[in-house]
């Protein structure tokens, strides 16, 4: 599966951090939130170690919030709970600028803590939007699989995470449900 560009890449593994198609989660404790962060450079090592229950509940709250804001990317509907959600988790997770010696300018987090993950997978966010690659990053509509994608099409009109599971998958139905059309 093609990866998304730069930063952005990190944001899409955080979605995928929960396999809806296989019931896992890797956030599911603190440990898994942990070792993500350290992973993916989210954390510093102070940060990490006093992570507790109620900054994992925040990251899955960021990471489902993200999850409706991107199948609204792949053409799905308004989703203002998980944009409001989205919004309130970003109160608490505030950044700053900041200029290094070469004057190139980054946003950091105003704060350490829990919420110092959220600003950062935010500053991705912000970036990716800046770039113009967030838009491309999106959801798999199916119910049973909601992963996230990064869509390379030239003009953005990919759907499925894969045409030849999802996409498949949605044609058969598609399908049946026009021959049942046809017979009643
Ligand atoms: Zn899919």
């Amino acid at each position: 599966m093609a990866e998304a560009p730069g930063g952005l890449e990190v944001v899409r593994r955080f979605v995928n951090t929960r396999n809806v198609e296989n019931g896992t989660d890797d956030l599911a404790d603190v440990d898994g939130l942990t070792a993500f962060c350290r992973e993916h450079g989210l954390a510093q090592d102070g940060e990490m170690a006093e992570m507790a229950e109620m900054d994992r509940d925040r990251a899955v709250r960021l990471r489902e919030a993200l999850r409706g804001v991107l199948v609204i990317h792949d053409g799905g509907p308004p989703d203002p709970e998980a944009v409001a959600d989205l919004n309130r988790l970003a109160v608490d997770a505030p950044l700053v600028t900041r200029l290094d010696d070469d004057a190139a300018v980054t946003l950091v987090p105003a704060a350490g803590g829990g919420g110092a993950v959220l600003a950062r997978l935010l500053a991705l966010v912000h970036g990716a939007e800046v770039d113009g690659t967030f838009a491309r990053l999106k959801v798999c509509p199916a119910d049973d699989c909601l992963w996230a994608f990064y869509d390379q099409s030239r003009n953005r009109s990919r759907t499925w995470c894969s045409m030849e599971v999802c996409g498949n998958r949605a044609k058969v139905r598609a399908y049946r449900g026009r021959s049942r059309e046809a017979r009643a």
